[in-house]
């Protein structure tokens, strides 16, 4: 049977699968990242996952960022034994297989337009709302991967140029305002006193005063982000998963009524946003329907 090795490199753990045209997963597997000899574990977890399987035709890896698209480098940020890592090139040694890279939120976005949320959508934001904030762009039915193939990260897109400083170091990017520590950071100086964005989930569900304000304010932030997208590239489907995302009504009440309150013209507040349907499963569908396409 036909089928394409798909490969996600996240901080916490490495996935890989065979997948068949359709998108049906043949085999699978996951191991916890280690700290240091993560392509050793890569290739033990590949090993595995094609023995006496089905030959691939093309491998599609869906990694952890920042990347340079270009060198087929990664620099995961929470991988600090991977810095300009050649991640494509080692895979193509160890596989033989062409091999086609991008961004694990870029695969999220290509993987619920092909299977989940955003299916068949014309124009697709995925993004994926939990330590940190990404997203993938699929316009007109093709991913937008970008130059250098950082497009779609939209979590350091500014929505107050004159707000707070991020950590990327730009300022008022929306990543400020609505990924999981910095909605559990804010809570706190407010006087919410919880260990975690889950927590303040809870908290926010039995309506307790600070936690609804926190998420409100995210949602406001994630609400004007999505709405600039809107205009600038007539997004339609907006997919959001990640663990902030599980927080479920406390989050999507909110956004919607700040897409309402923020957008103007007609195309724009047409945009509409679901929460993911395929979880975890997503971005390797979509590092499958990468290689699928290569
Ligand atoms: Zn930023």
């Amino acid at each position: 049977m036909a089928c394409v090795l798909a490969i996600d490199i996240g901080g916490t753990k490495l996935a890989a699968a065979l997948v068949d045209r359709e998108g049906t997963v043949l085999r699978d597997g996951t191991v916890p990242t280690p700290r240091d000899g993560v392509m050793a574990a890569l290739a033990e977890l590949i090993a595995r996952v094609t023995a006496g399987g089905p030959r691939p035709m093309a491998a599609g890896i869906g990694s952890a960022g920042p990347m340079d698209g270009v060198a087929g480098t990664v620099s995961p940020v929470n991988m600090p034994s991977w810095r300009g890592f050649p991640l494509r090139e080692s895979v193509r040694e160890l596989t033989g297989l062409p091999v086609v890279l991008a961004g694990d939120a870029q695969c999220f976005a290509v993987g619920e337009h092909w299977l989940g949320a955003g299916r068949g959508s014309a124009s697709l934001l995925g993004m994926v709302v939990s330590t940190g904030i990404g997203g993938g762009l699929v316009i007109g039915g093709v991913p937008l991967l970008g130059p250098t193939g950082n497009a779609g990260h939209v979590g350091h897109m500014s929505v107050d140029p004159y707000g707070e400083a991020c950590e990327c170091g730009g300022r008022g990017c929306v990543e400020r305002y609505a990924s999981g520590p910095n909605l559990a950071r804010w809570a706190r100086e407010q006087g919410w006193r919880g260990p975690d964005a889950q927590a303040l989930a809870a908290d926010a569900e039995k309506g307790e005063a600070v936690a609804v304000a926190a998420f409100e304010r995210g949602a406001r932030a994630l609400g004007g982000m999505i709405v600039s997208m809107a205009a600038a590239v007539e997004v339609t489907t907006v997919v959001i998963g990640g663990g902030v995302a599980n927080a479920g009504k406390v989050l999507f009440d909110p956004l919607e009524r700040a897409i309402e309150e923020t957008a103007g013209l007609a195309f724009v507040k047409a945009v509409r946003v679901h929460p993911t349907t395929l979880g975890i499963r997503a971005a390797l569908a979509g590092a499958a329907k990468l290689a699928w396409d290569h």
